[in-house]
């Protein structure tokens, strides 16, 4: 179902992301937990394109291992078109074509990315118009990540991290990313976190029931300071990650070793992101993890959020 006036292409870019801060309160009756998350957006972005078909299909290309990436209905795009299509009342469908950048369930929130990029995409494609009240309504359906995929920058998420506050920011971060040739499965990471807090329960403080991000990380962010940013950046995934893969803690060592300013777990891992001092620290750092023969990317941060590209 075609309609005149109807694009006959759009491309929408959204961005990965890294976790500067994340802080894990204590696990609740249904099972979740809130956070208190730092996101940056950075250059490391997914590329949806998407035109007009009668039903709904998928395709993935890209630079990072594709093994993972459903390409039936279960893949988080086609969940985000239907999602609009119901909400909007569009009776049509489209194909979404996908180039992916970011690493796969390497914590860096690729699929909320692409499920971000599809609603601003579809929603231009069919001339939906829809308020964007309500297309974050629809993105925190989709996943506690995927409103900050639309929002991109710097936020601080609360809740299940999709209560997003802007914050103040300044300058540009260089990151140098090592990726895993494997995935880490973020429900597991968390089960891993819940077990070794009740294991030590006796040992240590109860995590906080409504965690909050901390001062001296605003502090950097605003300042655009990446010695500040380094000596504040917490996660409280990443003991859990490390204990299920012990050798991301010889990356971490690594990167520290060879100029990293700090070296952090993204989000639930495997990917580990390395602040670097300036342009040059960065770029040295990756010949020497490259050297190592880990798979290295350089990006910065921070970027936009969800945007249509013309080309
Ligand atoms: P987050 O950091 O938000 O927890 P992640 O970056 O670790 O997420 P993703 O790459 O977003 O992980 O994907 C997680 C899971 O979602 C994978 O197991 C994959 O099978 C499934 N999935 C569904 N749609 C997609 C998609 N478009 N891209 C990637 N994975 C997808």
């Amino acid at each position: 179902m075609v309609s005149r006036g109807q694009l006959s292409r759009v491309h929408v870019r959204a961005p990965g992301k890294i976790n500067v801060f994340l802080k894990v309160g204590a696990l609740q009756d249904d099972g979740y937990h809130d956070v208190a998350i730092a996101y940056q957006a950075v250059s490391l972005s997914e590329d949806v394109i998407v035109t007009p078909a009668d039903d709904f299909s998928v395709s993935v290309t890209g630079s990072v291992e594709l093994g993972r990436v459903p390409v039936d209905g279960s893949n988080i795009a086609i969940t985000a078109a239907r999602l609009l299509a119901a909400k909007t009342g569009y009776r049509g469908g489209a194909h979404i074509a996908i180039e992916k950048h970011v690493p796969v369930t390497g914590g860096m929130g690729g699929g909320s990315a692409d499920a971000a990029a599809t609603l601003v995409a579809c929603d231009a494609l069919w001339g939906t118009e829809l308020p964007r009240d309500d297309m974050y309504e629809l993105a925190r359906r989709l996943g506690a990540d995927v409103p900050f995929a639309l929002t991109g920058g710097t936020a601080i998420g609360t809740g299940r991290g999709d209560e997003l506050s802007p914050a103040l920011a300044s300058g540009t971060f260089q990151w140098v990313l090592a990726l895993a040739d494997f995935g880490l499965s973020t429900p597991a990471v968390y089960q891993e976190l819940d077990a070794h807090r009740e294991r030590h329960a006796r040992d240590i403080f109860p995590a906080d029931p409504s965690p909050s991000v901390d001062t001296d990380v605003l502090q950097a962010l605003r300042a655009g300071d990446p010695h500040m940013l380094a000596a504040a950046m917490h996660n409280d995934l990443q003991a859990p990650a490390l204990h299920l893969e012990p050798g991301l803690g010889d990356v971490l060592e690594l990167g520290e070793r060879n100029g990293a300013l700090a070296g952090i777990v993204s989000g639930s891992g495997p990917t580990v992101a390395f602040l670097a001092a300036d342009l040059d620290a960065a770029l040295e750092l990756q010949v020497a993890l490259s050297a190592a023969q880990l798979n290295v990317v350089r990006a910065t941060g921070p970027v936009h959020g969800a945007r249509i590209i013309a080309d």
